[in-house]
């Protein structure tokens, strides 16, 4: 007969089995928190069960400095300084996209002037850079390089639109570069 050990002791299948007499359910996909410097994946059948510190306004990257609109006061410099700045906010994650995902320079000058400026950013970009970031994950990429990389592209150019471009640049040039190295080789 197998025999298993359970928490130190051995166990026969017969006490496997009652330990798990109900049949345990698939879990639920899991989806990303979209509440602002959230990213926790969680249950979406249960968002109540959850708990969430986040941010009530989006990040501005603004000249170096990056912080998030609630939070003026909470300054960062490097990407990873930023990203430990805690929430301010505390409720159950979120599925649904804040309305605006990111602040550029433009939006600080304006910010005062009459709003009519979140309806057309597209929040498109973002969804790109998530998909970016899991396809590099899969071939390996650190998370974190790939962060740090469009977050410093973020902070220069303001515009995710521009990340998700030059991105795109980078990476064509990487692969173009990896081509003629191949042509150039000698066998
Ligand atoms: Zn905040
Ligand atoms: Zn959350």
């Amino acid at each position: 007969m197998l025999l298993w050990e359970v928490g130190g002791q051995l166990a026969t299948p017969a006490m496997a089995a009652a330990d798990g007499a109900k049949p345990v359910p698939k879990p639920p996909a899991h989806v990303r928190c979209k509440n602002f410097g959230c990213n926790q994946y969680f249950d979406p059948t249960r968002p109540e069960c959850t708990q969430c510190v986040h941010h009530k306004s989006p990040p501005v990257f603004h000249e170096t400095a990056k912080y998030w609109a609630c939070c003026p006061d909470r300054k960062a410099y490097d990407w990873d300084e930023f990203m430990k700045i805690p929430g301010c906010q505390r409720g159950v994650h979120s599925q649904e996209e804040p309305k605006k995902k990111f602040l550029g320079g433009c939006d600080i000058r304006e910010e005062n002037a009459p709003k009519r400026l979140d309806d057309d950013i597209p929040i498109d970009p973002r969804k790109k850079l998530d998909k970016l970031r899991a396809g590099l994950q899969l071939i390996g990429v650190e998370e974190g390089d790939f962060d740090r990389a469009w977050g410093r592209l973020a902070a220069r150019h303001g515009d995710l639109g521009i990340v998700v471009n030059k991105l795109g640049e980078a990476l064509t040039d990487a692969l173009r570069t990896m081509q003629e190295e191949g042509v150039n080789t000698p066998d």
